[in-house]
């Protein structure tokens, strides 16, 4: 008996069979859905989010007319100088920080890997200690382990605990006289746990260690204060901005190795002509994701904490994984033990629900998510972990209809277990 096709089965007639109702929630843009309605409840914004409007809007001028390279001195160029100016006086405002303190670059992996590899290599060319999160996404944990097998880094792995969060006291302890940097999330992509960047940072400043932070996930989605750190990666598509572009925050009159060669652009920092469409759609959809983003936070907690509720009703064996006092307020990480990962999220995919394994840098992968191995979980829990993200679009509706997707799964992974026990 095949209990994974036969789970899956029924759901694929059904969905087939299932006509587009206005009662379902379309995800996309309101001058597109005309054109292309998709059936779908996308509960996977931690993946990517949609471009907002505004975003959109401004990056339209430069695809059509300010088609200028900014590093020209014509008069096309210097339009397009002018968006890029503008931007970092945004983006800047936005975070209290100074505009030379923005580097543009090509999005999430690059900004940690600048922050990163960039600091390292620029405190010491060859070895030195660094310390890191094994939770982190794999855009600093390669760039670390990089370090560690290539560069005669030596590298101090930290510990989290059961629900996520680092050990400060092993952070503490872990500082030596030759240690270069410290790197540690924000907020983590896969259960939303946050971390306490203010005594993090207190700890790096007492002993005198540069610390980077990935703030991808949290942009958006918490206050964030750079002061607390030297350098922060962010990346425009995971707050409703456009993709392959991104920045680093870099603590004015830090110097920093590029990684990349080539002309003086971003003050030396970064070569390569700018996305100028890219970057004026980023600080756009950054002044739109701040606005309301407390009450909006609010709205989404409530949303996913009604989701938790359902499921946990409909499932037996399920379990919530990350701090519920230190998470994210859109994500909620959960394993439906019995039940691997691709086996639900094909499941929810034939429902029309979108959700995701975790990273979406792991899709394809069978491999069980490093970050709830990290935390301790048994082998069983981690392989049967769905990450569901909220975002700005997902309504009540939605989440009610996602929740009954949950309870016909639930049914029919009933019916087929009791079917291949007979
Ligand atoms: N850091 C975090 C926390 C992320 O969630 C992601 C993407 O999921 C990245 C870095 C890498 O982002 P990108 O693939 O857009 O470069």
């Amino acid at each position: 008996m095949n209990f994974r096709n036969d789970c899956l089965g029924s759901a694929r007639v059904r969905v087939l069979a299932m006509a587009p109702s206005p009662s379902r929630t379309f995800f996309h843009h309101e001058r597109e859905q005309k054109e292309e309605e998709v059936l779908m409840i996308y509960l996977d914004y931690n993946a990517t989010t949609p471009l907002c409007d505004a975003a959109r809007e401004a990056m339209l001028p430069y695809l059509n007319r300010h088609f200028g390279n900014p590093s020209s001195i014509h008069a096309a160029g210097r339009a397009a100088r002018a968006a890029i100016d503008d931007a970092r006086d945004k983006l800047a405002a936005l975070l209290h920080a100074k505009p030379g303190e923005i580097i543009f670059t090509g999005g999430a992996t690059e900004s940690c890997n600048l922050g990163v590899l960039g600091l390292a290599r620029c405190a010491s060319s060859r070895g030195g200690h660094i310390i890191s999160n094994k939770a982190e996404h794999h855009a600093v944990l390669n760039a670390v382990e990089h370090l560690e097998n290539r560069e005669g880094f030596e590298v101090t792995w930290l510990n989290v605990s059961k629900t996520g969060m680092v050990d400060l006291d092993q952070l503490a302890n872990s500082i030596r006289p030759e240690t270069k940097l410290v790197s540690i999330m924000t907020a983590n992509n896969e259960t939303g746990v946050i971390q306490p960047m203010r005594e993090i940072s207190q700890i790096c400043r007492d002993r005198g260690v540069l610390l980077h932070s990935d703030v991808v996930q949290a942009f958006g989605k918490l206050d964030i204060d750079v002061s607390l750190v030297d350098a922060g990666s962010f990346a425009a598509h995971k707050f409703y901005g456009p993709k392959g572009t991104g920045f680093l925050f870099l603590r004015s009159g830090l110097p920093i190795e590029p990684i990349m060669f080539g002309g003086a652009h971003e003050n030396q920092r970064r070569p390569g002509t700018e996305n100028v469409a890219g970057v004026a759609g980023m600080a756009a959809a950054a002044e739109w994701v701040l606005h309301d983003a407390d009450a909006e936070r609010q709205r989404q907690a409530q949303l996913r904490d009604d989701f938790w509720t359902r499921i946990e009703k409909v499932f037996a064996d399920t379990q919530q994984n990350g701090d519920p006092a230190h998470r994210l307020a859109n994500t909620l990480n959960v394993s439906f033990i019995g039940v691997d990962s691709e086996t639900m999220l094909m499941a929810l995919d034939l429902e029309g629900v979108c959700a995701s394994s975790g990273s979406a840098c792991m899709v394809g992968s069978v491999r069980a998510s490093h970050v709830l191995l990290a935390m301790g979980l048994p082998m069983e829990s981690a392989r049967s972990a769905i990450r569901f993200s909220l975002g700005r679009r997902t309504t009540a509706e939605e989440i009610a209809n996602a929740a009954d997707a949950l309870e016909r799964i639930a049914k029919r992974t009933k019916e087929a277990r009791e079917y291949a026990l007979a």
